[in-house]
């Protein structure tokens, strides 16, 4: 995706208060993300534990998507769960159930969509091959990087989806 700025980050949220995105955590380090491998950029808030958040590009334009860990889920998760943007495979809480707010009515009525998703949001790398999850998954996958990207970029634009279009 295209390097966006902070000012960009915070205009970009469409489930959450504008007082919510004027204040959430911003990464510090902007300047530096590999903004060439990203489909998106995620990161978890350093000051407020369980909370998310992730912009991607729809149609052109950014759209910002506050996320919250669903509490406890990964307690006395010693099974291994996928991720539902990058299929990467984890082990015990490199996976959680993350809840997003609907847009609109939806959203006001307190509809959520929910997906489990990569706890530190680097789908983008873990797709690379830039990033290895703790314990290697033993899904033998046959696709290309390329192959992969795509499929990431799908499944992320169906997230997004859900979230803005129900
Ligand atoms: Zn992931």
């Amino acid at each position: 995706m295209r390097p966006i700025t902070e000012s960009d980050v915070r205009s970009s949220f469409v489930n959450c208060s504008k007082g919510e995105a004027k204040r959430l955590g911003v990464p510090h380090d902007l300047d530096e993300q590999p903004w060439d491998d990203l489909d998106f950029l995620g990161w978890r808030d350093p000051g407020a534990p369980g909370r998310g958040y992730l912009i991607a590009e729809r149609d052109g334009s950014l759209v910002g998507i506050a996320l919250r860990a669903a509490p406890g889920a990964s307690r006395g998760f010693t099974s291994r769960s996928m991720c539902s943007l990058c299929l990467t495979t984890h082990t015990s809480g490199g996976v959680a159930l993350m809840s997003a707010r609907r847009t609109g009515e939806a959203g006001r009525q307190g509809n959520t969509v929910g997906a489990y998703l990569c706890t530190d949001l680097a789908c983008s790398l873990y797709t690379r091959g830039k990033k290895q999850p703790a314990v290697a998954g033993d899904l033998d996958e046959t696709l290309s990087v390329e192959e992969k990207i795509a499929r990431t970029q799908v499944n992320l634009a169906a997230f997004v989806d859900r979230v803005i279009k129900g």
